[in-house]
């Protein structure tokens, strides 16, 4: 069974991250997302606020695959928790230069670090191309409408944290 390791923040999960996903479910029998916990920053979700959230989203999408999904949290190295999970290669979103730049040293690293995990760059689609989850926080916190950008539960768990 190939499975694939799609690390990030995920705070919150956005219509490119459920984009990506269901191309990764595609590609390999089981998906394993690793929700990458940083002690130095403080979130607007926690880490099992995000991993309730993937899983109510994912588990759909991974039944019409036909694929197996598994929603983790981590801290430490990305390449550490790939191997743990028994991971053949990380899956990574490109939306821009700005992101291919970043992602091409991020991968280099990695693949000095683990050249048995290689990644997979996957292309996000035109029209979620500008969405970022950062720029989702800085949106809803003035006040915005994000329902654009997200799927519908995470609007709605959006409001609930803001209410
Ligand atoms: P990180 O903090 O590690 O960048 P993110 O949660 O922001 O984590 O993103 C996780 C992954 O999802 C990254 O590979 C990122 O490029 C990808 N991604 C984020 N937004 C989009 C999008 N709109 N379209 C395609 N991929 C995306």
């Amino acid at each position: 069974m190939r499975t694939l390791f799609y690390p990030g923040s995920f705070d919150p999960p956005t219509l490119g991250h459920m984009d990506i996903l269901a191309k990764a479910l595609r590609l390999a029998d089981r998906v394993v997302i690793g929700i990458g916990v940083n002690p130095g920053k403080t979130p607007l979700f926690t880490a099992q606020e995000r991993q309730d959230m993937l899983l109510a989203l994912a588990s759909p999408q991974a039944e019409v695959a036909g694929g197996v999904l598994e929603v983790v949290i981590y801290e430490g190295l990305t390449i550490e928790a790939a191997r743990q999970m028994g991971a053949s290669g990380l899956v990574r979103g490109l939306r821009n230069a700005r992101d291919y730049d970043e992602e091409m040293q991020l991968a280099g690293m990695n693949a000095q670090l683990a050249p048995d995990l290689p990644t997979l760059f996957l292309p996000a689609m035109p029209h979620l191309q500008p969405i970022s989850a950062s720029l989702v926080r800085q949106v809803v916190l003035m006040g915005g409408d994000v329902t654009p950008f997200v799927p519908s539960l995470v609007a709605q768990r959006l409001r609930e944290k803001l209410a």
